[in-house]
């Protein structure tokens, strides 16, 4: 149970609630619902950030949302757009950085059985990435090429030997407190030698610690997502580096479903923002088609991390009954609205 959690005084909790661009107004507002109806502790102080915040502060991270997140040290946050490429820098990536969230947990579960679109039944994978080095980190440049003086793009990621023994120690104490049993750790040290290498070697020293209780195998990260898509059930933790790890959990995610289903937490010493996986996806923004699972499930996470594991668990049983028979939004096959599943869903919860 973390610092947050107070359910012997039953006293509300208060949370930080961002809901972001895109599709995350819609899928907030679904969640508070089932949240409401559910009986959750949570008080909401609602905040803005993203292209929301700076169309209307002239910051995509204004100076009250940081003051809320300082004050209340726990985060809901539904998507937050970055411009690709030019423009102003990741939001979220800043959040992480800012309030050292070093752990990235990706818990990615079968929860509607094989079919056409689904292609593996049991799946229970926890992917475990760093989220503040690597090159999320990393200083861009452009360097001159001959008359051209943006000809060469120059981006200096880093590794630290802390870092890594900190996040692969997260790894292997998640395992151990979830009854885990095996810890997979994925690099490319046989490329980049010194960053991915020290990653590895230091992973390796911290592994030896939790020999005989918790078993340890390596990966090269172009193999993995091979092995992920021919025998993902030989998976149990993933621990890996920042960008390999955003890049092989949305890999995950479509052998659980795809990323409506995809819940994660950002977790530091003091501090955790609970999100979706996925982004704001602006295609289907403001139609009533959105998919709140993910979100819903991150909250789940966050009752779990303020020690309200039973109605963790009621939520979790209530989006599972309502996928296997309710209706399902179209990124499952289905035709459902945002508001139709919100409303099966919140009958499930009343039928425990
Ligand atoms: P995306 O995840 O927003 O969308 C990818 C595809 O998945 C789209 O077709 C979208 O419609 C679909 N999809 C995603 N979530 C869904 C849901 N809940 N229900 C139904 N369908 C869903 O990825 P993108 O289009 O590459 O990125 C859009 C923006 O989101 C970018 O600005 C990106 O930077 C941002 N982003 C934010 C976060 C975050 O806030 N944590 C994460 C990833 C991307």
């Amino acid at each position: 149970m973390s610092a947050h959690a107070s359910p012997t005084t039953g006293k509300p909790i208060p949370v930080t609630l961002i809901p972001g661009d895109g599709i995350g107004p819609e899928i907030t507002q679904a969640t508070k619902q089932a949240l409401a109806a559910l009986g959750a502790p949570f008080i909401w102080d609602e905040q803005k950030a993203g292209v929301a915040a700076l169309e209307e502060d002239g910051t995509p991270l204004p100076d009250t949302t940081l003051r809320s997140l300082e004050r209340t040290r726990l985060a809901l946050k539904a998507p937050l757009a970055t411009p690709s490429g030019t423009g102003f820098r990741s939001v979220n990536v800043t959040l992480r950085q800012k309030f050292d969230l070093y752990a990235n947990i990706r818990p990615a579960r079968t929860l509607i059985p094989r079919d056409d679109l689904r292609r593996y039944d049991g799946l229970d994978i926890v992917l475990i990435r760093e989220n503040i080095e690597g090159y999320y980190a990393a200083r861009d440049y452009y360097l001159p090429q001959g008359d051209d003086p943006q000809g060469m793009a120059l981006s200096a990621g880093y590794t630290t030997r802390a870092e890594c023994e900190r996040i692969v120690t997260h790894a292997f104490e998640y395992a151990l407190a979830h009854g885990r049993k095996k810890v997979t750790l994925v690099h490319k040290a046989n490329i980049l030698k010194l960053m991915s290498g020290l990653f590895l070697e230091t992973g390796r020293k911290v592994a030896a610690r939790y020999e005989g209780r918790i078993a340890f195998d390596e990966r090269i990260v172009d193999a993995c997502a091979m092995q992920l898509c021919l025998n993902p059930s030989q998976f149990d933790v993933i621990v890996t580096t920042n960008l390999f790890g955003d890049i092989l959990s949305d890999q995950i995610s479509g052998l659980t479903g795809g990323l409506g289903l995809a819940p994660g937490a950002n977790i530091g010493e003091n501090m955790a923002i609970f999100e979706a996986v996925h982004g704001s996806a602006p295609d289907i923004a403001g139609q009533n088609k959105a998919n709140p699972t993910a979100l819903l499930l991150a909250s789940a996470l966050m009752l779990d991390h303020t020690g309200y594991n039973a109605l963790a668990t009621r939520l979790r049983h209530a989006i599972t009954r309502t996928l296997q028979n309710g209706p399902r939004t179209g990124d499952l096959g289905g035709t459902a609205t945002t508001d139709q599943f919100t409303a099966a869903l919140i009958k499930e919860l009343g039928n425990p």
